[in-house]
């Protein structure tokens, strides 16, 4: 049986990863600061582990001082564009310190696999109508935040020690992602998420607040897409920053009323100033898709399957305050 370890397996993608490893009759171990917050995990083993520290980084990837098959890279100090824009210092700090540790440790240890879980963020900013941007567009560099430029100095250490050591190294740049527990309140949830709780919150015919002006286009990805995106690369030999994501494009406004049409709702947005981001997105999938991945879930079936789930939390949370 091979054994996997799937850092930040408390959170949102690396807590679907592990169920679709477990699927794939594998050995699971997962490393994070906190258990799933939202379900038990599927996982055989799980530590709690601060990643940042080498010597944690070392203890995670043995079981009985060998060195597990595979490693799934997960774990960072994350969030959506409010997170993203408030938190640069501790983005750049634990994030980094994380990647470091686990790289050195896995190479190091003879780790066969490593998946690093880049982002789209690496990428400069575009403009409505732009051609599709293909993997080697990321450089010459210019991503928009912090966390694209850490990102992008993890992926290239990654790579450094892939060429070095021999670890096999697979990185693939995640679109937005979204589904069912994942963070949907508090400062770290994306726009799907926070949209949902939004109009989840709201009557018939309410107002729902939108940050910018509702225009920025961004494809969304549902997390079992993702998850199925993430081990076909692991399996294969693609080599090299992998984009993955759904091929549908929306407004930030499209987003919300597919959203208000899933919940049955009536909504009006309001513009209010706060963090975007880039104003578009347009990726090139021809890498991913060489491999036979497709995306399953339009955006409207991935919110037919998120959305109930926070309505849901929306509702208990407040009966628990009543
Ligand atoms: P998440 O925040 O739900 O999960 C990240 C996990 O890492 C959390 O459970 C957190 O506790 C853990 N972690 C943070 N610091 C740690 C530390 N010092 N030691 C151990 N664990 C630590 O995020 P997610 O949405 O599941 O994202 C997973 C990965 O995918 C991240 O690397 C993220 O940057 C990347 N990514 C996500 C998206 C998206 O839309 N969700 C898009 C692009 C890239």
């Amino acid at each position: 049986m091979k054994k996997a370890v799937v850092c930040g397996a408390g959170g949102f993608i690396g807590s679907h990863l592990v169920k679709k490893l477990k699927q794939e009759g594998y050995w699971v171990r997962g490393v994070d600061l906190k258990h799933p917050e939202f379900g038990p995990t599927a996982a055989d083993e799980f530590l709690i582990l601060d990643l940042r520290e080498a010597v944690n980084a070392y203890k995670s990837l043995t079981v009985n001082g060998r060195a597990v098959d595979e490693t799934y890279q997960l774990a960072a100090d994350m969030g959506g564009m409010g997170f993203i824009h408030s938190a640069e210092c501790e983005i750049m700090h634990n994030s980094a310190l994380i990647n470091i540790h686990l790289i050195d440790a896995a190479a190091t240890l003879g780790i066969a696999r490593y998946f690093f879980s880049s982002s789209v963020c690496v990428y400069r900013d575009m403009q409505p109508g732009e051609p599709e941007m293909s993997e080697d567009q990321a450089i010459p560099a210019n991503p928009d935040n912090e966390y694209g430029w850490e990102k992008l100095y993890a992926e290239r250490m990654a790579l450094a020690y892939e060429r070095r050591f021999g670890t096999q190294v697979r990185i693939a740049r995640f679109q937005n992602c979204y589904g069912p527990q994942g963070t949907w309140r508090g400062g770290r949830e994306k726009a799907p998420a926070a949209l949902c709780r939004k109009v989840a919150e709201t009557g018939d015919d309410g107002v729902i607040d939108v940050w910018g002006d509702g225009s920025a286009v961004r494809s969304y990805t549902y997390v079992d897409d993702m998850v199925d995106g993430i081990f076909m690369l692991m399996q294969s030999e693609l080599h090299g920053a992998v984009n993955i994501g759904c091929p549908q494009y929306v407004s930030v406004d499209e987003l919300a009323q597919t959203v208000a049409k899933v919940a049955n709702k009536k909504i009006n947005i309001r513009h209010i100033e706060g963090p975007v981001g880039v104003q578009s997105r347009n990726f090139s999938n021809e890498r991913i898709y060489s491999l036979g991945w497709r995306s399953r879930f339009s955006l409207e079936d991935g919110i037919r399957r998120t959305y109930p789930w926070i309505a849901n939390q929306v509702e208990s949370t407040q009966r628990h305050e009543r």
